[in-house]
């Protein structure tokens, strides 16, 4: 009823393919070779841009690993799937791209290593192997430990490396797959924690990006440390943000190890490779650091690189805004799955496959610790509300791509007036769109809803409405 996948991938002649989805968590594509960063970072996923396609606009949903994993994994807005909190868990109700990969005849593994993947969160919904690469930390903690300690000021994930561990589990586990015969295709997630704070890379990566000849106060530490507030000497943030670049860099050589294991086994075959991350990090563009405090492009803005060879023609770049609710759609559709699905995002296949689409404005949500903050964002603008009490503020990304907030309010022109009253009309509808999308969802009664006809229009016309009577859609 509210979504149908439409059959328009790229090619889809032969077997499902396997899928081999890598998030890299807290990983800013502006920090990638292949989008543009002069140091050589990621040899690695460079050569899987140049193999495949490469989003240039991919956005999040959300600025931290929770909700924006939920959203990956169901294809809705943090409001809609509800986990926006740490102190929740992925309801039973919502379907997951593992289960409906699984209902397809698909193999289901995910190896996570951090914390908010822990099964206690309910991420871990359809995989028939689940399995820990956490730091050791936390071996043996109950599921209540385990978020009790994530959310304590210093948790040990942060300081630890896991990139090996995943190496390790996942080398068994394909071994695995290999001695059974295992002939079912194969959906495999894997959660890349390294590169999130803090940064510790091992040695040779720890030397790789710093100043040899640094001998100021910062170091791998980017919360809880003195050294790091606005005003920082350039020095001191250039040797974080060099830390930073050596965990991309490791974690690009532990994928690369990965790799190399997979296709010595012979797994890599037929196999649609997704790789994208869950939100930026901030580096005090707006005062912050780390990730869940804003909407700015800095933590929205994600990686997102599709390859799959025969099928995905190599070296595309696509303009055009994604987003992160998108990929379960079209995961589904490349799956052959031919159901109907609840989603918030659209299958993007056709982009994969060189055509065009409409374009879709990204509806961001950020609602933890009392804060409710909103972004709707296009390639040209984004508006944002920091509060659901107070105005929204219109950016004109085309004049302020990195959102200096201070010139783009004052002082404001009648054009830029007018400007901003439009984005807020947007920004409510784009609200009431995606409070109506939940309340369809919630009741699966679609009848009990009032539409009014504009509703209705607008809904249909972003692809969540069927042509049919909504009420013969009640089944799933
Ligand atoms: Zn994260």
């Amino acid at each position: 009823m509210l979504f149908a996948c439409s059959p328009s991938q790229p090619t889809q002649a032969g077997a499902p393919p396997n899928i081999l989805f890598i998030s890299i968590d807290s990983l800013r594509p502006d920090h990638l070779g292949c989008y543009g960063y002069q140091k050589p970072t990621s040899p690695f996923i460079d050569s899987l841009a140049t193999k495949g396609v490469r989003f240039e606009n991919a956005v999040s949903t959300t600025s931290w690993t929770l909700p924006s994993h939920a959203s990956m994994f169901t294809g809705l807005l943090g409001k809609t799937h509800g986990l926006v909190d740490n102190g929740m868990s992925l309801s039973e109700d919502q379907v997951t791209l593992a289960e409906l990969l699984k209902g397809e005849g698909y193999h289901t593994a995910g190896f996570f290593g951090g914390p908010y993947l822990h099964p206690t969160f309910g991420l871990h919904q359809g995989f028939d192997h689940y399995e820990s690469c956490m730091s050791n930390a936390f071996d043996g903690l109950s599921g209540d430990q385990v978020r009790d300690v994530e959310m304590s000021a210093t948790p040990p994930s942060h300081t630890d490396i896991t990139g090996p561990r995943t190496q390790e589990r996942v080398a068994a586990w394909a071994a695995g797959r290999v001695a059974q015969g295992d002939s079912k295709p194969f959906f495999l997630f894997l959660h890349m924690w390294d590169v999130h704070y803090d940064f510790n890379p091992p040695d040779p990566f720890r030397e790789m990006f710093v100043d040899p000849k640094y001998a100021g106060p910062a170091d791998g530490r980017l919360m809880h440390n003195q050294a790091i507030r606005p005003g920082m000497a350039q020095e001191d943030l250039d040797h974080v943000l060099a830390l930073y670049d050596g965990e991309i860099r490791f974690t690009d050589e532990i994928l690369k190890r990965i790799f190399a294991d997979l296709q010595a086994k012979g797994l890599l075959e037929n196999t649609l490779i997704l790789l994208t991350s869950d939100h930026g990090e901030e580096f005090l563009e707006h005062d912050n650091v780390g990730h869940n405090k804003t909407l700015f492009d800095e933590v929205l803005r994600i990686p997102l690189i599709a390859c799959w060879t025969g099928n995905i023609e190599p070296g595309q770049v696509v303009r055009d805004q994604v987003q992160l609710v998108d990929l379960m759609p079209t995961f589904a559709s490349f799956a052959g799955f031919n159901g109907k699905l609840p989603s918030q995002g659209v299958d993007i296949s056709p982009l994969l496959a060189g055509r065009s689409m409409p374009a879709r404005d990204a509806l961001s949500g950020l609602f933890i610790d009392g804060m409710s903050l909103r972004a709707l964002r296009s390639n040209e603008r984004k508006v944002l509300r920091i509060d659901d009490s107070q105005p929204s503020v219109f950016v004109n990304l085309a004049k302020y791509p990195k959102e200096e907030f201070q010139v783009m309010i004052y002082p404001e022109s009648p054009r830029g007036q007018k400007r901003r009253e439009a984005g807020q009309r947007e920004l409510e509808a784009a609200l009431r769109r995606a409070e109506l999308f939940k309340e369809i969802l919630d009741r699966r009664a679609p009848n009990s809803i009032e539409l009014t006809e504009d509703m209705r229009a607008e809904l249909s016309g972003l692809g969540y409405l069927g042509k049919d009577d909504p009420s013969e859609e009640q089944e799933d």
